[in-house]
């Protein structure tokens, strides 16, 4: 049977997640789940989920805790993913950690990696300071940023501790070239444990 994943990319906005997540979703052909993205096509969309979100997600905020877990009861139906999913920007509070684990003992499985990608504050504002002149991201503007990386640090990074202390936890130096970061990052799931 081909081996599942259960994924979680972990790491400070601009770290590369959403990169490395869609180079690992094509490689292992498991759905990649970007909470960031979902919201963005709600708030394009302007439907009534999108008009919730959208002032959190232009300040840089967090949106509240009972839209995103709403949203990954949806987003993760067994039947879509059968050999897992690969999950970028969720959770992000330990509400979201704790709902998730919930959720999937409930499913009667687990999370069996979860990626750290580790890059310096300096270097995620560069690199987001660029995309904000690539994609045209609202939230990529100087202010914005701060304040997302702020939220980063006082609401992420306990998530972090509580992966680590399952043992699932695995850090890359994401500061590199895509492909050295990606490199790590496939060996890292070769080595991953098989999932429940
Ligand atoms: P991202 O594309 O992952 O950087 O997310 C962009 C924005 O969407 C964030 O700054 C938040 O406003 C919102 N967002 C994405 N994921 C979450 C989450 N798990 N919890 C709360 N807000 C989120």
């Amino acid at each position: 049977m081909k081996k599942q994943f259960r994924a979680i990319m972990f790491g400070p906005p601009g770290a590369g997640k959403g990169t490395q997540s869609k180079v690992i979703s094509d490689w292992l052909q498991i759905p990649h789940i970007s909470t960031g993205a979902i919201l963005r096509q709600e708030m394009a969309d302007s439907t009534e989920m999108g008009k919730l979100a959208q002032e959190f997600v232009n300040k840089g905020e967090l949106v509240p805790d009972k839209v995103l877990i709403g949203m990954m009861k949806t987003s993760l139906d067994t039947s879509k993913c059968p050999h897992g999913w690969i999950l970028d920007g969720f959770p992000r509070t330990l509400p979201q950690a704790q709902f998730l684990d919930t959720l999937l003992t409930d499913l009667d499985q687990e999370v069996n990696v979860a990626l750290f990608l580790n890059v310096s504050t300096s270097l995620v504002v560069e690199r987001l300071l660029k995309r904000a002149d690539l994609e045209g991201r609202a939230d990529d503007n100087e202010e914005t940023i701060r304040n997302r990386l702020s939220v980063y640090e006082h609401q992420t990074l306990p998530v972090l501790k509580y992966y680590g202390e399952k043992g699932v936890l695995i850090t890359v130096d994401g500061s590199r070239s895509l492909d050295e970061v990606t490199n790590d990052v496939k060996e890292a799931f070769e080595k991953a444990p098989p999932p429940l």
